[in-house]
């Protein structure tokens, strides 16, 4: 049986969302709303307090991660429904650009805003250059949130911590940012440990999801940043991966709990995010109304998850993790000796096998070099392999990799 995924596009998953709650209400069950008029029906996107910051931020965040210049109507929507937690990066192309369009038409709208950015650059003198240049295309004179991007690794922190902290300070106090932070998707739980010893820090943006949330790591990390009161922002919320094997026939059914109460399966993956009280909110990547206006219905919907509904899901992550890098690129990286970035790749495979975006997917391959194709052909992945605690076919995605890629 074909996998979930390859059977139902997420339209359609909001379709038989609709036609499945129908038939639960009918029916007298508690079901998940899966439309805009629902979620406007059950009020503004809940928020939550953002850690010590004391900042209420929706649950849900616009990703910004798309064409916001063209797409200005999914900034007036998401206001609208009180998704009004807004994420973008200078490295989004135009993205904070439709954002300060959007305030510049809106101007009373951006303090409703919960706004943010971030920077790729470590040093002092670049974050100024970078935080200026972003605040001139977002049209405002502060942000909310401001984010050091991608963290590699706690050697980082190591290296910039104390840079990092001053010029925090004096930009807060210069009134163009509130609060500080960092974000990263690679070795998460290395480097949710070291954040949490930084707990000057406001704010850490984080890969978190249904598939992580249940390793033991994890939670360790998630209760160290607890500890030291940061806000907490999930995002890769929805855990795309590599397209892995398709489920069996008894698996499809088991998972499949919650999308029969009414949920889509979109829907049913942040319902499992937001149970986690330690989650403040979840940036999600939303490029059209039907999806904001799906995971919206889903943020304001009050009804609880079972403890089979999380079991079921808990064992549908384990039965497909093979298909999920989850970003511990420490571990596959030393077993090749530092010669191929199979992390870097599998994201790439990513982009291409369950995004879509095949030629930014092809793009980035390219990048890499003749070298590093060549490697990555000749390499031997036996050693990474056996350390890969999702239990990837490394090889075989890299060879996936050279030949979809090239
Ligand atoms: S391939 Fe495995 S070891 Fe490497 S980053 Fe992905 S999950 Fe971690």
């Amino acid at each position: 049986m074909a996998n979930l995924r390859d059977n139902l596009t997420r339209r359609d998953f909001l379709h038989g969302a609709c036609a499945a709650g129908a038939a639960a209400l009918a029916g007298g069950a508690a079901a998940g709303p899966a439309t805009a008029a629902d979620a406007a029906a059950g009020g503004l996107t809940p928020t939550r307090v953002l850690g010590k910051t004391g900042l209420k931020i929706p649950i849900l965040g616009v990703g910004g991660e798309f064409d916001t210049v063209r797409n200005q109507v999914l900034l007036k929507q998401a206001h609208q429904l009180g998704v009004r937690f807004w994420d973008t990066a200078q490295e989004y192309v135009d993205s904070e650009k439709g954002y300060g369009e959007f305030f510049a038409k809106n101007p009373a709208l951006r303090k409703d805003v919960v706004l943010s950015t971030k920077t790729l650059k470590r040093d002092p003198e670049g974050m100024t250059r970078e935080l200026h240049a972003s605040l001139a295309a977002l049209k405002t004179d502060h942000v909310d949130l401001y984010f050091v991007h991608r963290l590699q690794n706690p050697n980082e922190l190591g290296d910039w911590g104390d840079q990092w902290k001053q010029w925090a300070e004096k930009t807060k106090k210069a009134g163009k940012i509130r609060f500080f932070g960092v974000s990263f998707h690679d070795n998460v739980m290395e480097n949710m440990l070291a954040v949490s010893q930084f707990a000057w820090m406001d704010v850490a943006m984080f890969l978190c999801n249904f598939r992580v949330l249940g390793l033991s790591k994890f939670r360790k990390g998630m209760a160290a940043i607890k500890a030291a009161k940061l806000g907490t922002i999930a995002i890769k919320v929805q855990a795309l991966g590599l397209s892995g094997r398709p489920l069996t026939d008894k698996e499809t059914a088991d998972m499949a709990g919650l999308t029969d109460k009414g949920y889509s399966e979109w829907q049913a993956r942040l319902k499992l995010l937001w149970e986690e009280a330690d989650v403040h909110s979840a940036c999600c990547l939303m490029k059209n109304l039907p999806q904001l206006n799906e995971n919206a219905a889903a943020a304001v919907d009050k009804t609880k998850l079972t403890s089979a509904d999380r079991a079921a899901w808990g064992r549908y992550a384990r039965a497909t993790c093979e298909g999920y890098c989850a970003g511990c690129e420490r571990i596959c990286s030393s077993a090749v000796g530092g010669q191929v970035p199979v992390r870097d790749i599998l994201r790439m495979l990513t982009y291409h096998n369950a995004y879509g975006e095949r030629e930014r997917a092809r793009r980035l391959f390219a990048a890499l070099g003749a070298d590093v194709h060549d490697r990555l052909r000749r390499m031997d992945y036996t050693a990474a392999e056996r350390s890969c605690p999702q239990g990837v076919a490394i090889a075989a995605r890299m060879h996936e990799a050279a030949s979809v890629l090239a």
